[in-house]
């Protein structure tokens, strides 16, 4: 029979109402005693590295879990943690470059009704978690939850109440999974859910334990102050770029002192990381497209978030300069593929 290591962390599925508002209270065991129907399907061990609202995790909570899965990687054969959904997307995406070509699955879960609630979507999710962690194509990390089971660089929490509470952005999900079924998709790496750049069937891992936490995302709004930049400087050593459509950087002036492209250029020039993306939800970006984007197309220091999520970008970034801060290796880090997270090289 397979082992899995059930990790809980909290969030919305372990929550319950004390009159201050919902939080988390019941513990792992608790929610895996709430599924009878799970029993006799694996042997099951359950650690609690935390119960918190996933508002309140932060990298180092993901270096926390990371090393739970670390500590009991050889003793198990697959994973499901049951996690907030708020950023459950940046935690997949985080354990994704932490825990790179894993040949065991690495589910995260969670629900948007509490598993006390009346119509709760929890025990499905439970359920099909497991049954997709014990599925011998599966591998490498990914979020299932209503129904759909989503690489853990492309998810995106979409809905704040459906059950169908995800969405994989610019990727299409893995697999589907309808009551007790797992339907695969049929495209590169979906049939499998491996991952193009993990070598299937290693003994181990490549395990990372180094983040650095230091990235900001940032979304221009209309008139927003390229002063916003300067201030930035003293806590934080990459920003995340939200630019407006299919990649457009205000210049209201003439490029001097005062503008976006010297506020932008400055903070490259001062050895700090700038990724641009789009705050469009889908389809990625093209700084090359419009005059407004050019400028920075073919700046060597100015990183390129193609299609990839904001969330996969923070992500990558905190992983990628908790690495390295040389700018070539840089680059080369952020621009290889992991988990399916870019599709434009
Ligand atoms: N606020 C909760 C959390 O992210 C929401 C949820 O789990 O659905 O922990």
């Amino acid at each position: 029979m397979k082992k899995i290591l059930l990790i809980a962390t909290g969030g919305t599925i372990a929550s319950r109402e004390d009159g201050r508002g919902l939080s988390p209270a019941a513990t792992g065991e608790e929610l895996a005693r709430s599924v009878p129907e799970i029993a006799g399907l694996c042997g099951l061990t359950v650690v609690q590295p935390m119960n918190i609202d996933s508002t309140n995790m932060r990298p180092a909570d993901w270096l926390r879990i990371r090393d739970v899965i670390a500590q009991g990687y050889d003793d198990h054969d697959g994973f499901v943690i049951l996690h907030g959904t708020d950023t459950m997307a940046y935690t997949a995406a985080a354990l994704s470059y932490l825990v790179q070509g894993s040949a065991k699955p690495i589910v995260l879960t969670g629900s948007q009704q509490p598993m006390g609630a009346p119509f709760t979507d929890a025990k499905l999710n439970i359920y099909q978690s497991l049954l997709y962690a014990l599925d011998d194509a599966s591998r490498d990390v990914a979020i299932v939850f209503g129904g759909a089971v989503i690489a853990g660089t492309r998810a995106r929490k979409q809905r704040t109440m459906s059950y169908n509470a995800f969405k994989s952005i610019n990727f299409p999900p893995l697999a589907l999974i309808r009551t007790e079924k797992i339907i695969r998709g049929t495209g590169a790496g979906a049939a499998c859910g491996a991952s193009a750049d993990a070598e299937a069937g290693g003994p181990r891992p490549n395990f990372h334990d180094t983040l650095n936490p230091r990235v900001c995302a940032l979304k221009l709004t209309p008139g927003l102050t390229p002063a916003v930049f300067g201030l930035l400087k003293a806590a934080y050593d990459a920003i995340i770029l939200e630019t407006f459509g299919i990649g457009g950087i205000p210049e209201y002036g003439d490029g001097g002192a005062g503008s976006f492209q010297h506020a932008i250029f400055d903070w490259v020039d001062s050895g700090r990381t700038i990724v641009m993306t789009t705050q469009v939800p889908e389809e990625g970006m093209d700084l090359g497209v419009y005059e407004v984007g050019r400028v920075y197309a073919d700046h060597p220091g100015i990183l390129k978030g193609g299609d990839m999520t904001t969330e996969a970008l923070v992500a990558k970034t905190m992983w990628v300069l908790g690495q390295t801060r040389d700018p070539d290796r840089v680059r080369e880090l952020f621009y290889a593929p992991v988990n399916f997270d870019r599709i434009d090289g």
